[in-house]
């Protein structure tokens, strides 16, 4: 039987907008990917009578309730004690727990004043199961009550997700009678009607694996869900299906499991030992931003340039006044120059160039908003891809990175680069 989940935020300082809920992102994504059903999230306050009122209404219609935050020592952290209180659980003094803290206290914050209120947070429900919590110091807690089973999870986002992937989803997954299993393949260069228009009839027909799309900025990802008895099975169901898949969408699907164009790009470049290097313009940075959040990525990444002006693009890329001039700053020819200036300014094996309108509106020489060339730069030559799509200022510039990534990625595994 397939468990509905329900989640719970507790903080006042989400329901007064200063901080976005991202923790309920986090898991309510974490759940598809195991095939639990959210149907509700709930934000609540540090209130206990009102967060007492939202466990009341979630228990009659969820079997699982995940609770964030108010795990810690601060009075206002009350989310244990509420809701140890609506399941009849009494808290108790967990030693192990309260040794760990005081451990926690000597060896990572050191100079930091251990106060009696840090043990509140070795006060646990009775009968619960502890979730450890190694990425800070309130542990997590989940216990099953009334045919509920209740997880909570600390608020801090370097806390909550880490918990709930390491804690939450192994206490989930011993729920389930089977493994669900699921594999994300991540798609480039169509949109997601078009992937469901390929694929509407399989979709439609398979029950185990089911084949679900999700749109992302500029590009889809496609889950392929199994369950099984065991792990291995659930894989050799999947199995077919992504071989099914990828004939059907071809090279656009640009890797399995993989986060991101720039996390597929990575490895290719570290297995073929070529260095990279950027010339932005209307991404800004982002390119460059994009490959140096990955670790690793000082083994392949030289560096950038962020030429916004024409100046810059002058100096420090060599762009010929004369081409600047005569073509505009938005052209083919300028994100050419700008690769092939960068690849030498910067010592790398391969440039990748960005020049465009982000927005909003036109810019001065009459180019729409959204339209954007990137070039890359190779020992084979150089590539060029023009762009016209996309709206906001946001959107336009995620999408032109994505486009760098994947002209790079094209070019390192053979493939057209310039079109797709
Ligand atoms: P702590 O031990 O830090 O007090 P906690 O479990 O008690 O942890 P809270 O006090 O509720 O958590 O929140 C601590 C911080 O965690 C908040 O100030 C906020 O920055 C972040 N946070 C809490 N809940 C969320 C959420 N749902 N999404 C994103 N961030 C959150
Ligand atoms: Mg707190």
């Amino acid at each position: 039987m397939a468990h509905t989940a329900e989640l719970i935020a507790v903080g006042t300082e989400l329901l007064l907008g200063n901080i976005a809920n991202t923790d309920a992102q986090m898991v309510s994504e974490g759940l598809s990917t195991l095939g639990v059903n959210v149907y509700y999230h709930t934000v609540v306050g540090d209130n206990p009578e009102r967060l007492k009122e939202a466990i009341e209404i979630a228990r009659k219609r969820a079997d699982v309730i995940i609770t964030t935050g108010g795990l810690g020592p601060t009075c206002d952290d009350l989310t244990k004690q509420t809701l140890a209180e609506v399941f009849g659980k009494k808290l108790v003094l967990h030693e192990p727990t309260a040794e760990r803290i005081k451990a926690y206290f000597t060896k990572r914050l050191p100079g930091a004043k251990f106060t009696e209120n840090n043990l509140q947070q070795a006060m646990l429900p009775e009968d619960c199961e502890i979730l450890q919590n190694d990425w800070g110091t309130a542990p997590g807690v989940a216990f099953e009550a009334d045919g509920v089973h209740v997880i909570m999870l600390p608020g801090p986002p370097g806390e909550c997700t880490p918990m709930f992937h390491h804690r939450a989803v192994p206490y989930l997954q011993k729920l389930s009678d089977g493994m669900i299993v699921s594999r994300s393949l991540r798609i480039f260069g169509s949109g997601e009607s078009a992937v469901e228009a390929l694929l509407r009839d399989r979709m439609n027909e398979l029950q185990n694996p089911t084949l679900a799309p999700y749109a992302k900025v500029g590009e889809v990802e496609l889950r392929i869900t199994a369950k099984a008895d065991t792990e291995e099975e659930a894989r050799r169901l999947i199995a077919p299906v992504e071989d099914e898949v990828r004939g059907i969408l071809g090279d656009i699907v640009y890797g399995a499991d993989v986060k991101s164009l720039e996390a597929a790009v990575l490895p290719l470049l570290e297995e073929k030992g070529l260095t990279l290097g950027t010339a932005e313009s209307c991404t800004g940075g982002l390119i460059a931003k994009r490959m140096t959040d990955l670790p690793g990525s000082s083994k392949v990444f030289a560096g950038g340039v962020v030429s916004y002006t024409n100046a810059v693009k002058q100096s420090l890329l060599g762009v010929p006044e004369a081409v600047l001039k005569e073509k505009g700053a938005v052209s083919e020819e300028v994100a050419r120059a700008m690769a092939e200036g960068a690849r030498k300014a910067l010592g790398c094996d391969l440039a990748v160039s960005s020049t465009g309108v982000a927005g909003p509106g036109p810019d001065g020489d009459g180019n729409p908003e959204g339209l954007v060339y990137l070039a890359l730069a190779t020992a084979d030559g150089t590539f060029v891809r023009k762009v016209a799509q996309g709206q906001g200022r946001d959107r336009i510039r995620t999408t032109a990175a994505h486009h760098a990534f994947d002209m790079v990625r094209r070019y390192l595994t053979g493939l057209p680069v310039e079109k797709i």
